[in-house]
């Protein structure tokens, strides 16, 4: 389509690997559509995405143009080079980064008012409400990338907006969440968002007055709530999703998010695995066990007898051998970053221990590989209730209380035996176990349908690319 040829999207993502990563791949499905796409960020960040943005470069008409504004660390009272969250020495930086990011408003405004072609659509995280200043300025419409499901975000918001929320005494008080088709309970003291507070009211009031939202997310994985959404909250929605799949082959998918050393070393690991034999391990790019339950956690992997990467963030709790000999047969060891997606996408893996972030859960339906859902904070408790009782493609381990990340106290460690019955029941788990796999699978399957010319996602982005061209026509007539 030629049109598209003129439109220009800026994409400004909130700097942590779980929001950066997602937004990038949606940033190459609009440059594989024609659309010039600036995606605004910082130096390391930038540094860190490029290998992904040259590779897209070979088969995208247009690039994608990775600005890079100095991010001012030391003007926000944060360390050196303190670009990404992953970097924060200590979760209590969480809020003071957060609203740190607002300094790039100024220097992103000034980088666009002297670039070529001017905005067409500015689509902004959740997490910096102050760019609506940018949409405001060149007159152009401002969608909100929302990159968690559609069904933990109306939970979110049903749970808060019935007052159920407030009601609430005790901490382990269970809410029950109004207004949608599935029984679904958490623990009060499992709802997200009650830190941040000031921040989250200005990001509410952002979301609120947006043009529409973009979803990480597929219309044949949550149908229902997405009509719900659209109607309890009369938003434009694209469901363009999963956005991880725009990375086609394994190199894309290894070069997706940030340098790892290891990467080449476990995929020839896995070759020499059976299918769905080896278990993979993850807490996302910020979440960590305490030492204790690290060590736990070692014993139950090593007492299940299945073989298994883990990805982790530090030594601290790990066994003596670990440390020594990181891998071998039956175990690979990855510290700090691993290539997900071409991990979970390899035919040896049959499950995956995760901490529910959405772009992991997404990843692994994508792969088709069941869950053994650890949630640790933010929405993930959510996204547990999704695998395990609505997709009925999970097991949890049974986390009670928020931990591994926001600074609060893991209550009651999970248990060895826990851990080792959840894999038993996933990566065996008779009949239940076979339906499990088959649902992965076909929501899997799904998901590659809805990415394919034709599909629901596929035919979404076109839509909202109409959207923006409708705009675009809209603006040049007000302005002749
Ligand atoms: N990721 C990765 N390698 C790692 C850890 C994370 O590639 O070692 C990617 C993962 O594939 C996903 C993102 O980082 O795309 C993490 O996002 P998620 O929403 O799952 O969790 P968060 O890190 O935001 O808690």
């Amino acid at each position: 389509n030629e049109e598209e040829d003129g439109l220009h999207f800026v994409l400004l993502p909130f700097m942590a690997q779980g929001h950066m990563i997602p937004m990038l791949d949606l940033a190459k499905l609009l440059s594989l559509r024609g659309a010039s796409v600036s995606f605004i960020t910082t130096p390391l960040n930038a540094a860190r995405l490029r290998p992904s943005v040259d590779r897209a470069a070979s088969v995208s008409p247009r690039p994608i143009s990775l600005v890079e504004l100095p991010f001012p660390s030391a003007a926000a009272g944060l360390p050196d080079a303190c670009e990404n969250v992953d970097e924060l020495p200590s979760p209590d930086l969480g809020l003071p980064f957060i609203k740190s990011t607002k300094l790039l408003l100024g220097p992103s405004l000034h980088y666009l008012r002297h670039h070529h072609p001017p905005p067409s659509c500015v689509i902004t995280d959740s997490f910096l409400p102050w760019a609506r200043e940018i949409a405001r300025e060149f007159g152009v419409p401002r969608l909100v990338f929302q990159g968690i499901s559609c069904f933990s975000t109306l939970c979110i918001r049903n749970l808060r907006e019935h007052g159920v929320l407030e009601r609430a005494g005790s901490e382990c008080e269970r809410l029950v969440v109004p207004g949608i088709p599935h029984e679904v309970a958490i623990k009060k003291s499992q709802m997200p968002g009650t830190q941040f507070k000031d921040l989250r009211a200005e990001m509410r009031e952002a979301e609120a007055t947006a043009d529409g939202v973009v979803v990480n997310s597929y219309e044949e994985l949550e149908r229902e709530y997405l009509n719900i959404f659209r109607a309890t909250t009369g938003k434009k929605v694209w469901m363009v999703g999963p956005f991880s799949l725009a990375n086609a082959d394994e190199g894309d998918k290894i070069v997706r998010g940030k340098e790892t050393s290891s990467e080449y070393q476990c995929m020839d690991w896995l070759e020499r695995k059976e299918p769905k034999s080896v278990v993979y391990v993850s807490f996302g790019s910020i979440g960590r066990l305490s030492p204790p339950q690290t060590a736990e956690l070692a014993r139950a992997l090593e007492g299940s007898g299945r073989d298994f990467i883990w990805v982790v963030k530090s030594w601290d709790g790990l066994p003596e051998e670990f440390k020594e000999r990181p891998i071998t047969e039956r175990r690979m060891v990855i510290m700090g970053w691993a290539p997900q997606v071409a991990i979970l996408s390899h035919r040896a893996v049959g499950g995956f221990v995760t901490h529910c972030g959405w772009n992991s859960t997404v990843e692994a339906l994508c792969a088709g590989v069941p869950m053994v859902c650890w949630p640790l904070f933010a929405e993930q408790f959510f996204n547990e209730r999704q695998v395990v009782d609505v997709l009925r493609v999970g097991v949890g381990v049974g986390v009670e209380n928020p931990n591994g990340w926001a600074g609060e106290e893991a209550g009651e460690l999970v248990k060895r035996e826990a851990v080792e019955k959840a894999l038993e029941e996933v990566m065996e788990g008779g009949a239940e176990g076979v339906g499990r796999r088959e649902r992965a699978r076909e929501l899997g399957d799904m998901a590659r349908m809805a990415t394919e010319v034709g599909g629901s996602s596929f035919v979404n982005l076109t839509r909202l690319i109409d959207y923006v061209w409708k705009c675009e026509s809209t603006k040049d007539v007000r302005e002749s």
